[in-house]
């Protein structure tokens, strides 16, 4: 072997994830972790319990490649009861390892080398590294925080984006990192453009349900979309299991047999004894869903409320677990620094949003906060962050 770097060139630009480094850096130092985003507390009892029967009662062979059928029942009848879709359970629809795997197969089994992806950027990190695999390129359009502290994009730059060689179109609404939830009109402008250019959308909307401003809209449910999405979501952010890896995409059957080409030589299946479970938690009732998210928004009215009053300029966080904030009113300059400085400052991690942009000048001065833990984790996070202002 004469090469030091035993790495193939095109993933030699991502190093080590954001979150990894900031989640070790919150152990190394005693650190309170608004970083990597996993919430401390478990998800509806009614769901462990089933998870924990199962693996009792024997579901711990491979489950069927496309996922158990009570799981792509649990996971049609969710998206018709909630966003008005209909899907065929049995051809449209796959269970994944997560919302990871869905994007990454979705990319790889769509994507010929050297076709591009339109994504909005800041954007969550698999996305870049996604793409990079496939050999196609993404074309990102940068959200700005606007004249309302909204974050927004320029409609020009995004018909910009969309070219000859544009084959997708990767949506995350509910944003990571931003917190920005997809307008009706901003979500008209982008199927539009998919409808003129002939461009598939694959949406990321594993914060469907943590929304506290604005209203959630599903891409699919556009008109002409219906037929050129897929909708992908997780487990793990509406019923705090992050660890599970249970995600799931939806779609016209043509993309979702594309997708399943690809998936049954990542992983093949995953989570046999959790897939019954998170098909119990897709039924649990309205109040479940409702509930959740009250609980969510008043922990981000608390942060948000602590991150103020310690100096920083805090962006609106309409939905998702996470807000954003600006450092420069207390003199920051670059996140990272400010980021790696800050436990030692008030022993409190966050994460730079500079590694999520192609631009990074875009975001050098912006920083993400989770806000999925306890209150009282939340009350300590904001009276250790006084120190900031102090
Ligand atoms: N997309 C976004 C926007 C996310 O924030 C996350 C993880 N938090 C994922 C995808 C990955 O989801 P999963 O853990 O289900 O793979
Ligand atoms: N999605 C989580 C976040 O944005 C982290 C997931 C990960 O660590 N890969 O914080």
């Amino acid at each position: 072997m004469t090469r030091t770097d035993p790495l193939v060139e095109r993933m030699r630009p991502f190093g080590t994830t954001i979150f990894t480094e900031m989640s070790a850096l919150a152990v190394r130092t005693g650190a309170v972790n608004l970083g990597q985003g996993f919430p401390d507390t478990d998800g509806p009892p009614e769901m462990l319990a089933a998870a924990a029967e199962a693996l009792a009662g024997g579901a711990n062979q491979y489950p069927p490649l496309p996922g158990i059928p009570a799981l792509r029942h649990a996971i049609t009848a969710h998206e018709q009861r909630f966003w008005g879709l209909t899907r065929d359970p049995d051809t449209e629809v796959v269970v994944t390892a997560g919302a990871t795997e869905a994007i990454a197969a979705a990319i790889l089994a769509l994507c010929e080398p050297g076709d591009e992806v339109v994504c909005f950027e800041p954007y969550y990190d698999s996305y870049a590294a996604s793409i990079t695999l496939a050999g196609a390129v993404r074309r990102p359009v940068t959200l700005r925080p606007g004249p309302a502290g909204r974050y927004e994009f320029d409609e020009a730059e995004l018909r910009e984006a969309f070219g000859r060689r544009t084959r997708l179109v990767l949506l995350n609404t509910p944003h990571n990192p931003t917190g920005k939830v997809f307008t009706a009109a901003e979500l008209e402008l982008i199927a539009g453009l998919c409808r003129e250019h002939d461009v598939v959308a694959v949406t990321d909307e594993v914060y469907e349900h943590l929304v506290f401003d604005g209203r959630h809209v599903p891409l699919a449910g556009l008109p002409g979309m219906r037929e050129r999405t897929l909708r992908i979501s997780s487990a793990g952010k509406t019923f705090s299991c992050t660890g599970w890896k249970i995600g799931w995409a939806t779609g016209p059957a043509s993309l979702v047999s594309a997708l399943l080409r690809v998936k049954q030589f990542l992983t093949f299946v995953n989570g046999a004894p959790l897939q019954p479970a998170v098909a119990v938690a897709l039924g649990l009732p309205d109040s479940y869903f409702t509930g959740f998210a009250a609980g969510l928004r008043e922990r981000r009215d608390g942060l948000v409320a602590g991150l103020a009053e310690a100096g920083l300029a805090v962006l609106p966080a309409e939905g998702t677990y996470f807000v954003t904030a600006d450092i420069r009113p207390l003199g920051g300059v670059d996140g990272i620094e400010f980021c790696r400085e800050l436990p030692a400052r008030c022993g409190v991690v966050a994460v730079p949003t500079q590694v999520f942009y192609d631009n990074r000048d875009a975001g050098r001065h912006l920083i993400r906060f989770a806000f999925c833990k306890r209150a009282e984790v939340i009350d300590e996070a904001v009276s250790r962050l006084k120190r900031l202002a102090a």
